[in-house]
């Protein structure tokens, strides 16, 4: 188990687009960010990501969720190996019982 502490700390240092952008190209579209879902085949982008509520929404495929949840569904992660692959991008340690 990941102590409570660090996954708050985690989930704090996981922007949305930074997560996001590691997989896929995103393009400013007001106050969204837009790209092509990397979660389904496309060629006109209908994944939007919302940088100020820290969400993703795909209008293609209907995924959604946080920073976490994008890692999970993309990477076909359980909740905690996402944290442990966020944690590894941010630095975070982890201690380990
Ligand atoms: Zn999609």
């Amino acid at each position: 188990m990941i102590p409570r502490k660090i996954i708050e700390a985690i989930i704090n240092a996981a922007k949305i687009a930074e997560v996001v952008e590691d997989y896929t190209q995103l393009k400013n579209r007001g106050t969204n960010k837009i790209g092509l879902c990397p979660c389904h085949n496309e060629t006109t982008p209908s994944f939007s990501v919302s940088p100020a509520k820290g969400i993703f929404k795909c209008f293609g495929c209907g995924k959604a969720g946080d920073s976490v949840k994008f890692v999970m569904e993309y990477k076909k992660l359980s909740y905690e190996n996402a944290l442990r692959l966020l944690a590894k991008k941010y630095n975070i340690n982890i201690p380990e019982n």
